[in-house]
């Protein structure tokens, strides 16, 4: 297996106090060049790349208050932008854009864009959730401008990509399946979010302290069948580790060796489903030991590693019975 892999630390999109900080990545970066990876240098996306997403009033107005009136926070969650976030968001951007394209083009089997700020809650005209631009949708979009048919984002952060599933409401080319914890930011993902959109629109909303059960669980019995049915051509994945049982903002349930089990699933999936092609791109996770953990799992599964991958942090918590929700779930979709 040959792994590409994009950084986008973003050292000046930072705001005092605030989780969503390049801190983030303190513990990942000196084990970046331990991983079985190739680097590959990233330029900023440009505005028609962007704009397959965002109307073009969103980046223009997020352009002009970065460059005049930042430092400041332009939503509840809250989201901060500083003088340099505009141009860091499109370096993010366009990192995830390189990863795609090295994997769409067979230079690369596959790809992790290990970028911030995140992207999975900002919408067509709305930044929001610690996140300025889409980073995943705009490089399903440019999958489908380069000539793919059906792409599918599968989305393992705590919470969950409204901006994900606001993109592609209505885009039949393209599949997002979401799993996150219920009732925590941004309030969206449950089961019915999309009733036109069923089997592409797939929302697994998780009591808190779902963990690696639940997650071996959802793959068989909700990934794997959006994945025959829909059949992408391409698979992306929101990598979101602070679905980790200690993430200091979210309370689900996962360990590394779960964060590992899911994404070699997946990569097994695309194996089995679309060539192999897939591209990992970083949300959430705010405990730099969990990103860095995650990060290597991702690598390792990546990799094609077989054994086990444990970074000795087994959750404390006993999960809850999900079988009743994950059947909810495929009842509604009608697997
Ligand atoms: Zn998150």
């Amino acid at each position: 297996m040959s792994t590409a892999y994009t950084f986008v630390p973003s050292p000046e999109h930072e705001y005092p106090d605030h989780p969503e900080r390049p801190g983030r990545l303190d513990e990942l970066i000196p084990k970046l060049d331990s991983f079985p990876a190739q680097r590959l240098e990233a330029v900023p996306a440009k505005q028609e790349e962007i704009s397959r997403v965002h109307v073009p009033r969103l980046i223009t107005g997020l352009e002009r208050v970065c460059r005049e009136q930042a430092p400041g926070i332009i939503d509840y969650a809250p989201t901060y932008i500083t003088r340099t976030s505009f141009d860091d968001a499109l370096l993010a951007a366009g990192a995830t854009l390189a990863c795609a394209r090295a994997v769409m083009d067979g230079e690369f089997d596959n790809a992790f864009a290990v970028v911030r700020p995140p992207g999975h809650h900002a919408e067509p005209d709305k930044s929001m959730g610690f996140c300025i631009f889409n980073n995943v949708a705009v490089a399903a979009r440019d999958a489908l401008a380069q000539g793919l048919e059906r792409v599918l984002v599968v989305d393992y952060d705590a919470h969950h990509g409204n901006g994900t599933q606001a993109a592609f409401l209505d885009d039949e080319r393209l599949a997002y399946l979401s799993t996150h914890q219920w009732g925590i930011y941004p309030g969206t993902g449950w089961i019915n979010d999309a009733p036109h959109a069923k089997k592409r629109i797939v929302n697994v909303p998780l009591p808190a302290f779902a963990g690696d059960q639940t997650f071996a669980r959802i793959t068989d019995k909700i990934i794997q069948p959006v994945v025959e049915a829909f059949r992408p051509q391409m698979m992306l994945v929101s990598a979101g580790f602070d679905a980790h049982w200690n993430d200091p903002i979210t309370a689900l349930g996962l360990s590394s060796a779960g964060f590992f089990h899911i994404s070699k699933r997946l990569v097994e999936l695309a194996r089995e489903h679309c060539g192999g092609k897939i591209v990992f791109v970083l949300e959430g996770g705010y405990n730099p030991t969990n990103v860095a953990n995650g990060a290597g799992a991702v690598f390792a599964a990546l990799a094609g590693r077989t054994q086990e991958f444990d970074a000795g942090d087994p959750s404390p918590r006993r999960e809850p019975e999900v079988e009743s929700r994950l059947d909810e779930v495929r009842r509604w979709h009608g697997f």
